[in-house]
């Protein structure tokens, strides 16, 4: 492995499932990985038994919101890292307030396992040589997109959103956007403002200049090539999917 290539930003895709997980497929979650940084971004059900690595080599952890496809392995890591005789040291846990209130609210107390800091429109972390700055989505609850920057390369994950709000800006020109796409079809049919359609998805990352659109999200009930071909036909370029238990480079 040449330099280059030990520094580059990858996305392993650890689930992918929208809404809900399939059999032998988490709902969302990836680990973000430069160098010998590892983040585990969003912890849907189904994430912490299949992550890639080691789950004590995980850094830090990102989460876009409190909705359970996208947290609720994050009590898995709570119990695995903190009733065992050697409890791992705390590690940061990147979230808007409302995802923290939540889950101790759940279980009853601040999980000592993670060092909680809040994030929202305009904050922006270090983690390694990862730069991830957050923006408010169009969601119906606090949700933070988040654009990755490493490496002289971008990455913008929209989390769950609709295509409203002003979230578009921090998705300019990235390398990769990695896109929900819960809906198909006509944007008039949609029964839940707070979500893309595939063909949304394609318009977004076109209008803000992606380079490459991977979709993700999409319920276990949609025929995901519908979704690709949706989204190529307004993107106007091949699109990819995000695969649970596969990898890209952004
Ligand atoms: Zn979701
Ligand atoms: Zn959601």
């Amino acid at each position: 492995m040449d330099e280059g290539e030990a520094r580059s930003v990858k996305v392993h895709v650890v689930g992918s499932s929208g809404t809900f997980p399939d059999h032998g497929r988490p709902a969302s979650g990836y680990v973000v990985e430069q160098g010998d940084t590892r983040v585990w971004c969003d912890a849907g059900p189904g994430t912490y038994m299949s992550l890639p690595i080691d789950p004590d080599l995980v850094d830090a952890v990102v989460i876009s919101h409190q909705h359970p496809d996208h947290c609720s392995d994050l009590f898995a890591a709570f119990h695995a890292w903190t009733y065992r005789p050697e409890p791992r040291d705390p590690v940061p846990l990147y979230a808007p307030q409302a995802v923290w209130d939540v889950v101790t609210a759940f279980v009853d107390q601040e999980p000592p396992c993670f060092d909680f800091t809040p994030v929202w429109t305009g904050d922006v972390v270090a983690i390694g040589d990862l730069e991830v700055s957050f923006v408010e989505m169009d969601h119906s609850v606090p949700t933070v997109g988040s654009r990755w920057e490493g490496h002289n390369r971008t990455l913008f994950y929209t989390a769950d959103t609709g295509p409203a709000g002003e979230w578009r800006d921090l998705a300019s020109a990235v390398d990769v956007m990695l896109s929900e796409a819960s809906f198909q079809g006509r944007v008039e049919d949609k029964n839940y403002l707070h979500h893309l359609t595939s063909g949304e998805a394609g318009e977004i990352a076109r209008s803000v200049g992606a380079g490459t659109l991977v979709l993700t999200h999409i319920p276990p009930y949609l025929d995901k090539s519908v979704s690709v071909a949706e989204a190529e036909k307004v993107f106007d370029r091949p699109v990819h999917l995000a695969v649970a238990g596969t990898s890209f480079d952004v």
